[in-house]
């Protein structure tokens, strides 16, 4: 019924910051909701549009994700087609969109590989330093190159220029869509019904002008939405709540709270699910052999997985949900991360299906703090887990295991993801972290403070640090020289 608030474009994030904040709009969609075929091939000319619209979007998303620099949805048309002007428009923006998130997490991954790449090395560099031998169980990282997007399902985002929603004045429908098609000054009238449910969603409401219509299954569907004004609850002296979001806890508060686990119930429906899939894909390759044509071949989809899915989004809506209503009252301060980033996150766990759920969290603390007019600001994310959060050290070495933070310099203790949820809820408003564009620069930032940091405390860090109470273990000399 609802929908993650979309993406603001860059003159709207201008235009929101010359006002003061005092309310955030949301845009709920209303989905679900079936073209009735009021005679038989009355949606033919949709069918047909389709096809040529989906064929010109996929060539566009292909050009956009290889060309140089980001895609520009306003650019020249560069492909022949037999689609008006306004709907060739269309598919570029469609093709646009899809293009430019899929650069930008494919970047994302490519930072984080030449990340550990460079850590390898100096590793690797650091062990034959010592004459150690470098543990043989670290593998040098590889690069596998993405695949391109392909649509697969076929679907139109469209604006008023090419399909509009127009109010019924005969009781037996709720609405007329108006479709333009292939058939210049033809447009196709397509009557839409709604259930009760979908009218009560819309009672009142001003329609967006831009739908989304996608076929399942030999079945339209229609996608309305609406802008919904949410007034700004949150004080501004409100309590900051820094949030860190993983994988063995899906949050973790600075308050030292946790929500959520993909460990235990939903890992072991993960591998039953797995063994399923193995299983089924064994007997597919042995029929197969045996000669059974293509079509009798049990599918290699998995429902199941899908359903699972669906299951770890649920838990973690509770999740967060509950992470809301045992901190009233706060401004939330969380991680922004990507479906790549959050790959990396799941790295250990092999679990790249699970990433793209897992990238649901940082959704959810959005949509969730956004529908109750809570405020939620995100921050770089970069090393917040490998940093110190009482001298700003940054290392790997920081983390002896998942679970447990141990500062190499100043011997901080922490449970891993509270010291991280820490350094996020201390990077709400520091400008110069915001200012940094790469990663290594964040790292410099950070070890510069822990510099400084050392300065302060820790020129003669032994003996008085510790009789201050600065830190919980006497350091080891040898690690503060
Ligand atoms: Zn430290």
């Amino acid at each position: 019924m609802s929908q993650k608030p979309g993406k603001a474009t860059e003159e709207d994030k201008k235009k929101r910051k010359h006002k003061k904040k005092t309310k955030q709009i949301l845009t709920r969609a209303v989905t679900h909701i079936r073209l009735i075929e009021a005679n038989p091939g009355k949606l033919d000319a949709l069918d047909q549009l389709v096809v040529v619209f989906q064929a010109l979007c996929q060539r566009y998303v292909t050009l956009l994700c290889l060309a140089d620099s980001g895609p520009d949805k306003y650019a020249a048309p560069v492909f022949e087609t037999e689609l008006s002007d306004r709907w060739h428009r269309v598919a570029m923006q469609q093709a646009a969109g899809i293009a430019g998130s899929w650069r930008t997490n494919r970047q994302v991954a490519y930072d984080a590989y030449l990340e550990d790449v460079a850590d390898y090395a100096e590793t690797k560099a650091k062990a034959q330093a010592c004459g150690v031998p470098l543990d043989l169980k670290r593998k040098e990282p590889a690069w596998r190159e993405w695949n391109l997007p392909v649509l697969r399902v076929p679907a139109i985002q469209a604006n008023a220029n090419v399909v509009v929603v127009e109010p019924s004045e005969d009781s037996t429908f709720d609405y007329w869509l108006r479709i333009s098609t292939l058939d210049k000054g033809n447009p196709l009238r397509v009557p839409v019904k709604l259930a009760s449910y979908h009218k009560k969603a819309l009672q009142g409401r001003t329609l967006n002008t831009s739908t989304t219509l996608h076929k399942r299954n030999g079945v339209w569907w229609l996608t309305l939405s609406f802008d919904e004004d949410v007034p700004l609850q949150t004080e501004p002296s409100a309590p900051l709540v820094g949030v860190d979001v993983g994988i063995a806890n899906f949050v973790t508060t600075s308050t030292g709270k946790q929500y959520g686990s993909f460990q235990g119930k939903l890992a072991r429906r993960h591998k039953r699910d797995r063994e399923k899939r193995r299983r089924k894909a064994r007997l597919r390759a042995c029929l197969e052999k045996k000669g059974v044509p293509k079509r009798k071949l049990p599918s290699t989809s998995s429902a199941t997985g899908q359903r699972l899915g669906r299951h770890v989004k649920q838990e973690i809506n509770r999740a967060v949900n509950l992470m809301i209503k045992e901190h009233p009252g706060a401004r939330f301060i969380y991680e922004d991360l990507s479906v790549a980033s959050m790959r990396f996150k799941a790295r250990s766990m092999n679990a790249y299906l699970y990433a793209s759920n897992l990238a649901h969290i940082p959704e959810q603390i959005a949509w969730a703090t956004a529908k109750r007019g809570m405020a939620a600001h995100t921050v770089k994310a970069a090393y917040s887990s490998q940093e110190c959060h009482r001298c700003h050290y940054v290392d790997r070495a920081n983390r002896p295991d998942q679970s447990t933070f141990f500062c190499v310099v100043c011997h901080h203790r922490d449970h891993a993801d509270h010291n991280a949820a820490l350094n996020v809820a201390s990077r709400w408003g520091d400008q110069e972290l915001a200012a940094c564009q790469k990663k290594d620069q964040i790292k410099a930032v950070l070890l510069r403070r822990h510099e400084a940091c050392k300065q302060l405390f820790g020129l003669a860090v032994v003996q008085p640090a510790v009789q201050l109470g600065l830190w919980d273990d006497p350091p080891a000399s040898t690690d503060v020289a």
